[in-house]
């Protein structure tokens, strides 16, 4: 483990600050996610049967001190590795994926692109704060007219005396509603042709200009945040452009390899939180005069599920150490390029692993399979949006086989 804290010039965009944290905090961390699982587990599940907003995701992690896991010391973080990292959101996804999504918003695409691209002054004002449970991050790079492309967006910035204006509706955006700062990618007003270069912003979410509103309809994560949110004329800090102007694109593909790793993880948590409902339940169960679980074809899920489990973490232990290779050597485009694609193989596995292995789950617990009552139903309904946020299925299979057929072959310019 690496004990030297760096960090380049204020702004740079190349500044890094690899892990700290020593392996008995790593323990400490493992041993307060556990905690905070037990704790939240009764209030999610009442949560999540009325379909409402669980507050407590929010605050017990700040009684666990869980807001800034992989944030440097320095900030108020814990400092740790990626993986474990990782293993906090795969044991924390066990509760849910809401919950899970909840971390993702705030430090996986939230805390991380400031801590990578912002001034010190930025990192400052925002990772302390954020980190204590004072300031809630999200991420907001898609639009209703853009998705899979981010470039086809159409919020836009200027610069008007000592600030920036900011108008525009971002959709679909995890923390949306409760965040008081929001990551926001966003092209200058009027341009056309090569000025059309996205920009990236910390927005606070403060004031009548930026209106929020929580997304209901979805079937499943129902109790953390999806919102959209509009900008009118919204003005922001004339400090607040995270990273150069025109560098918006690069900002936000870099911040999406942090969020897909964070959704392998979380994949693999509902994996493994499956395989041991399922494993109690075949025990338990008895039909024909024997627990289900002696009935060869019930093995056989058992046995996918597991092969589910361990493919998915054999590939998620890979992208959390290509991660901080690449993390510790900023500007290297070779490590990030391979930090990418494992990660991108990682999050693509892993959520159609998950997809696999909550259908199974299901299977195995028949009809009472089929409610929200019992836990392998709820991680069904919640896990499929794994395989759509932060790059759908079809644009994890592009970057994966572009990569190996060389840049001429990019699918999409
Ligand atoms: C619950 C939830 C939380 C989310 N959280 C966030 C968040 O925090 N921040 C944020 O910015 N966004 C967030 N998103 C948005 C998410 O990242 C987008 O929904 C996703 O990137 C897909 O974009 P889209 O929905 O516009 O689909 P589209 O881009 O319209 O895609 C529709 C279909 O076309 C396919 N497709 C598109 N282009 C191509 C291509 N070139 N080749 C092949 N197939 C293609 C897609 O794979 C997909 O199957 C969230 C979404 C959900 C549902």
């Amino acid at each position: 483990m690496n004990h030297v804290d760096t960090i380049a010039a204020p702004g740079s965009g190349i500044s890094t600050n690899p892990p700290t944290a020593t392996p008995e905090e790593c323990a400490q961390l493992a041993a307060d996610v556990e905690a905070y699982c037990q704790e939240i587990r009764p209030l999610e599940e009442i949560a999540y049967l009325e379909h409402e907003p669980n507050p407590a995701i929010a605050e017990l992690a700040k009684k666990y001190n869980m807001l800034g896991m992989s944030m440097p010391k320095k900030y108020g973080g814990r400092a740790v590795d990626s993986l474990t990292y990782a293993r906090a959101l795969i044991r924390i996804n066990r509760e849910g994926t809401g919950v899970r999504t909840f971390f993702s918003g705030h430090t996986s695409i939230g805390q991380y692109p400031i801590l990578k691209y912002g001034t010190e002054e930025q990192k400052d004002r925002y990772l302390p704060a954020s980190c204590r449970g004072e300031c809630t991050l999200a991420f907001g790079l898609t639009e209703p007219d853009a998705g899979s492309n981010p470039l086809e967006g159409t919020c836009t910035w200027r610069r008007e005396g000592d600030k920036f204006i900011l108008n525009g509706v971002k959709y679909l955006i995890s923390n949306g509603s409760i965040a008081d700062a929001v990551l926001v990618f966003a092209f200058p007003e009027g341009s056309t042709g090569s000025e059309r270069r996205m920009s990236a912003f910390i927005v606070d979410t403060a004031g009548d200009t930026f209106e929020a509103e929580a997304l209901h309809a979805k079937p499943g994560m129902y109790t953390s945040d999806t919102a959209m949110f509009e900008m009118t004329e919204h003005p922001i800090s004339g400090d607040n452009m995270l990273g150069e102007e025109g560098n918006g694109f690069r900002i936000a593909m870099h911040t999406l390899v942090s969020g897909r790793l964070s959704v392998a993880s979380g994949c693999l948590g509902t994996i493994e939180d499956c395989l041991e409902e399922c494993l109690r339940y075949a025990r338990e169960r008895e039909q024909h005069g024997k627990p289900i679980g002696k009935h060869q074809l019930v093995q056989q899920h058992i046995a996918r599920i597991e092969m589910m489990r361990s493919t998915a973490d054999a590939l998620i232990e890979r992208a959390a150490i290509a991660k901080d290779k690449s993390d510790a050597a900023p500007g290297d485009k070779e490590e990030l390029a391979r930090a990418d694609f494992a990660i991108a193989e990682a999050k693509y596995w892993a959520s159609n692993a998950a997809w696999e292995a909550v259908d199974r789950a299901v299977q195995i617990f028949g009809g009472r399979g089929w409610s929200e009552l019992y836990r392998p139903f709820r991680h069904l309904q919640d896990v499929r949006v794994c395989r759509i946020y932060e790059g759908t299925d079809e644009i994890m299979q592009l970057k994966i086989a572009s990569s190996l057929l060389g840049k001429e072959f990019a699918a999409f310019g």
